[in-house]
């Protein structure tokens, strides 16, 4: 059996830590919501702040120190993944190019592979998209039906994928397909990289009710060429991959998710302790008082168990069921939190002026994506219960 360090789940910030988490902070609420709002408007990327936080070393801190990263692992990472939107600001990416694409990378990618990749993933200079949602198969990724059929130097891309974010913005996605085995039959997930601008491979927006500078994609593989250095984990060692990224998808969903919950209990109490409609504020009463405690109880439940993902993570220890709970948690925490501070915000709630209405999609978002609240219980059922799988 492999050992694995002891993992260490520290209960209050590190030096370190806390002055990553200050200093994160302090540059992000430096651009703030207005800033958000208006890329979102003007349908642009938040590249100004990408490009902050990636010259200061912030958007790799996960990834190894030899290729150009913080070596903080998921912990690190999730601590910028929480300033980013406590602050009122999006960077939607950072779930996917440094936690999942970087991750599985770090893990499974060969040594070439790795001196390719990584050190631009670190810098936020190179982004990387990750597309597994088809539309045909959804949850149910045994039913992925995007095939690689075998060439000569590599492979030839064909199918759809769908909801895949910030392909604006990438340089490369990291797409999940099947190679088609000798007897015709589709094999294991085969994750590779694609370049944006290859032949064969188009792309179309989804408009969304979602306000987030991030877009969202539908993408269409055409016969695309796919070199043989592109597949990541080779033909037998994609299904590991895959599982490798899928943790730190869930807690850096987590993360962000608790950022933004964080986020609407400060403006939800802030607003609760000046509002005045009866001669004392209306955080006196217990009717906004304790919808407001409650959800802040259940957000710190949340983020411990986000704190505890990232370290089972890190530690190479099993981290799914801690990963798929925090993600569950911060994901419920978070639209409480954002509910329960528009109902304290009366009428104002729904302006965009107050900061609320505006965060309402974002964090309803986190019980779909990245994976949904259902496929989260059915792994729990399953794995910690023990109880039959329906499906
Ligand atoms: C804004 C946004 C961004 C996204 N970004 C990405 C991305 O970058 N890359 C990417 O690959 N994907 C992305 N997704 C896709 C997202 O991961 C999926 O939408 C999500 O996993 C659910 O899959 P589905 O939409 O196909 O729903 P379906 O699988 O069709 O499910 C529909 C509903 O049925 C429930 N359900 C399905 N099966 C079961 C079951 N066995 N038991 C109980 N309930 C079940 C689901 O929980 C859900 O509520 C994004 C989605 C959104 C909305």
């Amino acid at each position: 059996m492999a050992t694995v360090a002891a993992p260490v789940l520290p209960l209050i910030d590190s030096d370190e830590v806390g002055l990553m988490r200050e200093t994160v902070a302090g540059i992000c609420t430096s651009y703030g919501p207005e800033y958000t709002r208006r890329k979102t408007e003007a349908g642009e990327s938040c590249t100004e702040l990408w490009d902050e936080l990636a010259s200061r070393g912030y958007l790799g801190v996960n990834l190894p120190e030899q290729y150009g990263g913080g070596g903080m692992g998921l912990s690190g990472l999730s601590v910028v993944g929480e300033e980013i939107t406590a602050a009122g600001t999006s960077l939607l990416l950072i779930v996917v190019s440094p936690a999942i694409v970087g991750s599985m990378i770090a893990k499974h990618a060969s040594e070439e592979q790795r001196e390719r990749w990584l050190p631009g993933i670190a810098a936020g200079t190179t982004k990387v998209a990750f597309a597994i949602t088809e539309p045909g198969a959804g949850s149910n990724s045994h039913k992925l039906a995007t095939v690689a059929e075998r060439v000569d130097g590599g492979y030839k891309l064909r199918g759809e994928k769908t909801y895949i974010s910030g392909v604006e913005e990438a340089d490369a996605v990291l797409v999940v397909a099947r190679a088609r085995l000798g007897n015709g039959e589709l094999g294991a997930p085969l994750p590779m990289l694609v370049d944006v601008d290859a032949p064969g491979f188009q792309r179309q927006e989804i408009p969304m009710a979602l306000r987030a500078p991030d877009k969202q994609w539908t993408l269409f593989f055409d016969d695309v060429e796919v070199p043989e250095d592109r597949v990541i984990g080779g033909e037998t060692g994609g299904l590991g991959a895959l599982f490798d990224g899928l943790n730190p998808e869930r807690i850096m969903g987590a993360s962000i998710a608790a950022g933004a919950g964080r986020r609407a209990l400060e403006l939800g109490a802030a607003y609760a302790r000046e509002r005045d409609v009866w001669g004392q504020p209306i955080g006196a009463h217990q009717g906004i008082a304790h919808p407001l405690a409650e959800a802040k109880i259940e957000l710190e439940m949340a983020r411990l168990m986000t704190q505890k993902a990232a370290a089972l993570n890190d530690a190479g220890a099993k981290a799914g069921e801690a990963s798929n709970m925090a993600k569950y948690a911060a994901a419920e925490a978070a639209i409480k939190c954002v509910d329960r501070a528009i109902q304290a915000h009366g009428g104002n709630g729904f302006a965009l002026e107050y900061g609320l209405s505006d965060m309402w999609w974002g964090v309803r978002l986190a019980r779909t994506a990245p994976v949904s609240r259902e496929m989260i219980l059915n792994y729990v059922a399953e794995h910690s219960l023990g109880l039959p799988k329906s499906y």
